[in-house]
C-alpha cells in the first residue's frame, strides 16, 4: 500500500520556541527529569497575549474552547497524527485542522512540493501551471465540468449562490437548518456548529432583509422540500445542502435524499448546489458524491470544495455545469475575483495532497475511522454513557445522551453537551485532542497508526467515566 505512515521522532527533551513570534525566546518545557511540565502554562500565556490583541483570543470562534472549557492549546508544530503544543505536550489530533490534513500533518512529499513552490515565489497575481493542474485534478475526480479557484469555503458558497441567482434570474435560496456553508450573510441562519456552540440563533450584523430571501427547511424532510417548492417554486434560484451534513454533528442524508433534491431542483428550474467543502476528497476520491450520485446516476449543478483540496493552505473552489460556469467573468457578466485565488503555493499543496490520495489512502482512512469509532463506542458503552454514533463515510460523530438516530438539527440540539465537555477535557488531559464542540465531526488521517490508536485506547476509559459522571445539569448521575 502506498500509504504514508511517518516514523515518529522521540519526544524532544527540551522545546524551544524561538522561531515562534515570541518576544523573548523561552524554554517552555523540560522533560529531562521525566516530570510532566505544567501542562498549559505556555498555552495560557499565549492565550492571554492573544486575548489582548484579538477578540476572544482566536481567529475562528470554536478554537476558544467556549463550549468545552479549559485553555486552548497553542500549537508549535505538527507531524503525522500528532500536535505538539507550546508547552511541549504531544497530543493525538482527531481534528486535522477541521478536515484538510487528510494525509496527516507535514507529509514529507507535500512539504517538499511546497518548499519548492515557495522558492519560486509566493504569489504572482498572474496565471500559473499548478492552478491549472489542480483544476484538472478536481474536474477528473468529480462531476464538475469547470471550476473556479478561491481562497475559502465561504467564498466558494457565496460565489456559487451569486452565480445561481444570475443563471436563474431568481432570488430565493433554500437551505437546511443545521447546515453550515461558511459565514456568508444570507446563509447565516440556523447555521449549525459554530453558531449553535455559541448559543446565538443567527448573528447580529446580518440585516433581516439579507436573510429574507433564504428559506430554511428541516434536514432530511422531503415533504418540507416539496411544500417549499410548491409555494415558492418559480422564485427559487438554488437549493444548497451539505452533501452529508457534518456541522450539526454528522447527520447523513437518508437513502436517496440527495437524489430527490437533485430531481426536485431540475424539475423546478432551480440550481442544485452540493456543498462538499468538508466531505470533498475526504470520504472518497470524489467526495460524498462518490457514495451517492456516482452510484445512483445524478449530478449536482454546482459543487463547492475546500479543506483537503488546499492541503492545509487557503484554497477552495466552486464548479459545475459548463453552461452555468460560463456566466462568470471574464467569459460572462457575473463578477467574481480574488487577489490570491489560485495561489501557486496553495495550489501546489492541494495538488500534492490529491495526487497522494489514492484508492489505498481512502481504504486506509475508512479502516482507521472504523477502529476509532469502535474504540470510543466500546468505552462509552462500558461506562454506561448513552450515545448514538453516526457516520458519513470516514466522517463521524457521537450524539451524547441520544437514544435513536439523529436525522435533523432539532434532534441534534437535544444532545447532552455537558457529557461531551467532561469527555473532551478528560481526553485532552490524557493527550488526545478532539473537536472542542459536540456539534463537530471527528477527522482521522491516513497517518493515524498503531501508536495513535493505542494512545486513544489508553485515554478512553477514564474519559468515558468522566462523561458518565457528568450531566446537563452539571450534577453527577
Ligand atoms: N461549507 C462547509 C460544509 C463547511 O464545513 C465549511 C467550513 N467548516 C465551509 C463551507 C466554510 O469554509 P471556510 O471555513 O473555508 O470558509
Amino acid at each position: 500500500m502506498n500509504i504514508f505512515c511517518p516514523a515518529l521522532p522521540p519526544v524532544t527533551t527540551t522545546v524551544q520556541v524561538g522561531w515562534l513570534p515570541s518576544r523573548t525566546p523561552v524554554v517552555l518545557a523540560d522533560l529531562d527529569n521525566g516530570q510532566m511540565p505544567e501542562v498549559t502554562s505556555a498555552s495560557r500565556q499565549w492565550f492571554d497575549r492573544a486575548s489582548s490583541v484579538s477578540p476572544g483570543g482566536v481567529n475562528s470562534p470554536v478554537r476558544a474552547f467556549r463550549a468545552v472549557g479549559g485553555t486552548p492549546r497553542f500549537v508549535a508544530r505538527a507531524e503525522g497524527p500528532w500536535l505538539f503544543d507550546a508547552d511541549g505536550n504531544r497530543l493525538l489530533d482527531l481534528v486535522g485542522s477541521w478536515g484538510p490534513m487528510l494525509l496527516g500533518h507535514a507529509h514529507p512529499e507535500v512539504v517538499a512540493a511546497v518548499v519548492d513552490a515557495v522558492e519560486r515565489g509566493t504569489s504572482y497575481g498572474m496565471p500559473s501551471p499548478p492552478e491549472v493542474e489542480l483544476a484538472e485534478e478536481i474536474v477528473a475526480r468529480t462531476p464538475v465540468e469547470q471550476v473556479r479557484l478561491v481562497s475559502s469555503g465561504t467564498e466558494a458558497t457565496m460565489s456559487a449562490i451569486r452565480l445561481a441567482r444570475a443563471f436563474t434570474g431568481r432570488d430565493l435560496i433554500v437551505k437546511f437548518s443545521g447546515c453550515y456553508h461558511g459565514h456568508v450573510d444570507a446563509l447565516l441562519t440556523e447555521a449549525g456548529s459554530g453558531v449553535v456552540t455559541l448559543g446565538i440563533p443567527g448573528t447580529p450584523g446580518v440585516p433581516e432583509h439579507v436573510t429574507a430571501d433564504t428559506v430554511v427547511l428541516p434536514y432530511n424532510d422531503r415533504d418540507a422540500v416539496t411544500a417549499a417548492f410548491a409555494t415558492y417554486g418559480d422564485r427559487i434560484a438554488a437549493l444548497i445542502t451539505e452533501a452529508a451534513p457534518g456541522n450539526m454533528g454528522v447527520v447523513p442524508p437518508r437513502q436517496g435524499f440527495n437524489a430527490f433534491l437533485a430531481q426536485t431542483c431540475r424539475a423546478q428550474g432551480a440550481v442544485f448546489i452540493s456543498d462538499e467543502v468538508m466531505t470533498g476528497f475526504r470520504v472518497t476520491a470524489s467526495g460524498h458524491w462518490g457514495l451517492d450520485g456516482a452510484v445512483e446516476g445524478w449530478q449536482p449543478d454546482l459543487m463547492t470544495f475546500g479543506k483537503v483540496m488546499g492541503g492545509g493552505f487557503p484554497a477552495a473552489a466552486f464548479g459545475g455545469r459548463a453552461d452555468i460556469m460560463a456566466l462568470l467573468a471574464p467569459s460572462g457578466p457575473v463578477y467574481q475575483a480574488g487577489t490570491l485565488s489560485g495561489n501557486p503555493v496553495a495550489t501546489t499543496a492541494g495538488l500534492a495532497t490529491l495526487r497522494l490520495a489514492d484508492e489505498d489512502t481512502y481504504a486506509r482512512l475508512d479502516a482507521i475511522a472504523e477502529q476509532v469509532r469502535s474504540l470510543v463506542a466500546e468505552s462509552l458503552t462500558a461506562a454506561g454513557v448513552p450515545h448514538v454514533l453516526q457516520s458519513a463515510g470516514n466522517l463521524f460523530s457521537f450524539f451524547w445522551g441520544a437514544d435513536h438516530p439523529v436525522t435533523d438539527f432539532s434532534q441534534a440540539q437535544r444532545q447532552d453537551v455537558a457529557r461531551y465537555g467532561a469527555f473532551f477535557r478528560a481526553m485532552l488531559e490524557a493527550g488526545v485532542h478532539l473537536p472542542p464542540s459536540g456539534f463537530e465531526a471527528w477527522f482521522v488521517s491516513a497517518a493515524h497508526d498503531e501508536e495513535a490508536l493505542s494512545t486513544l485506547a489508553a485515554a478512553l476509559p477514564s474519559a468515558a467515566q468522566a462523561a458518565a459522571a457528568a450531566s446537563s445539569t452539571g450534577a453527577s448521575s
